[in-house]
């Protein structure tokens, strides 16, 4: 199958830069965000062609080549349970595999969802997939991120969701952008899990912007209502999915309002999760 069309390529670079410059993407410091966005975009620049990997420039006709789609995922990584965050070595090998662990600010201060599914951190070179779907409309990214985030359900003991919801945009955004990069993800993902997505029982009604010079309260006071839930979630599994997680306090305010509307339990599927800075 050719994933890479010539028509989802029709942003310019000179397009792509003004995108940058309007949605800021991931609630980063500016300065690390700018940083990684140009090396991203800069490592696509020679990259990014028809019948090529994503990753390394091989050929491909998928958008990773098998030795790169084999290499860059399920990176043993063990996360906080309940929000995904990579904890570090020295409990790896303390902790047994199958023991739920988490992270200290889990555990001083619960956020709203009860589990956090992450594929991979944030980070070279599979941050390149995220640029892609967000902002080259690179919809196969949404797909490949959907293939991997079902793989990794069916290899966990999570419960499957009645419902997957993506996180929306702001009405302006989705009109800019002309797609929901993590409904890109969600759509397939509930196909794969036989699970019901939908786009319309989730709606974001104020826009938030870069949080993360906040601290905890702050943010979640900042996106305390921002969502706005449309569709009868009581005693709901809700799956809610993003292609990154970074603060993950957009994540806690959308469970928050989910569970304040009657939804039973809140499962998280992101592709790409920030490691703490
Ligand atoms: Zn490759
Ligand atoms: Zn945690």
């Amino acid at each position: 199958m050719r994933v890479f069309s010539a028509s989802s390529r029709h942003f310019s670079d000179l397009a792509v830069m003004n995108a940058h410059r309007f949605c800021l993407p991931f609630r980063t410091p500016a300065a690390a965000r700018a940083r990684a966005i140009a090396s991203a975009l800069k490592r696509l620049a020679g990259r990014a062609l028809p019948g090529q990997c994503a990753l390394c420039g091989n050929l491909s006709q998928e958008l990773l080549c098998e030795a790169c789609d084999a290499q860059y995922w399920n990176e043993p990584r063990l996360r906080c349970a309940t929000c995904a965050l990579p904890l570090v070595a020295s409990l790896m090998r303390r902790e047994r595999e199958d023991v739920r662990v988490h992270c200290a600010a889990c555990l001083a201060s619960p956020p709203a969802f009860n589990d956090t599914l992450a594929l991979a951190d944030y980070r070279a070179p599979l941050d390149t997939l995220a640029v892609e779907l967000k902002f080259r409309a690179r919809l196969a990214a949404g797909e490949t991120f959907a293939r991997h985030l079902h793989a990794a359900f069916e290899d966990s003991d999570l419960p499957v969701p009645d419902v997957i919801v993506p996180v929306p945009l702001s009405r302006a955004r989705l009109v800019a952008r002309g797609y929901n990069q993590a409904w890109a993800i969600a759509r397939p993902l509930a196909r794969r899990m036989s699970v019901r997505g939908d786009a319309s029982i989730v709606a974001r009604v104020r826009h938030t912007s870069a949080q993360s010079r906040l601290d905890q309260q702050t943010r979640r006071r900042n996106v305390a209502s921002a969502f706005a839930i449309s569709g009868d979630v009581r005693g709901k599994h809700v799956g809610v999915v993003d292609d990154v997680m970074t603060s993950g306090a957009t994540l806690d305010a959308l469970a928050r309002t989910l569970k304040l509307s009657g939804a039973r339990r809140v499962t998280n599927f992101v592709a790409l999760r920030t490691p703490k800075d």
